[in-house]
């Protein structure tokens, strides 16, 4: 099926890790260095790892891919344990710990927009 999935563009990838944890179902893991989509049927193409690469390496594109499986995503969080990443608002940099985060889409973008820049996205 052709579906949206994140996509990792190695040539830009630095190998930071820094997507990997964010990525609560598990889909992406690090191989040789260099971030890879493991496991396609985990990622569900909401693209908030998008705003952790330090390189604009991950996008999202409409591929053929196979379906997210929602269960085994649970399985795979549920294996993992919990993880706490602190978002920040992607208009206003105000991090979670002080303002109430909402994630949105925007022009093809995965944003986190803390309530009071909300407004503003929503009406220009
Ligand atoms: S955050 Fe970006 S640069 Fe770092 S490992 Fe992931 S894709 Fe590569």
């Amino acid at each position: 099926m052709i579906r949206q999935i994140v996509r990792i563009d190695e040539s830009k990838c630095n190998g930071c890790g820094a997507c990997v944890t964010p990525c609560a179902e598990g889909a992406i893991r690090m191989v040789n260095g260099k971030a890879r989509v493991l496991r396609e049927e985990l990622c569900d193409g909401a693209g908030f790892c998008l705003g952790i690469c330090p390189t604009g390496a991950l996008t999202v594109e409409a591929r053929e891919a196979p379906a997210f499986d929602r269960h085994a995503a649970e399985a795979e969080m549920a294996w993992c344990g919990a993880t706490y990443i602190a978002q920040t608002c992607h208009v206003c940099g105000a991090g979670e710990d002080t303002r109430v985060l909402l994630p949105c889409r925007k022009a093809g973008q995965s944003l986190w927009v803390c309530t009071c820049c909300l407004p503003a996205l929503i009406h220009g």
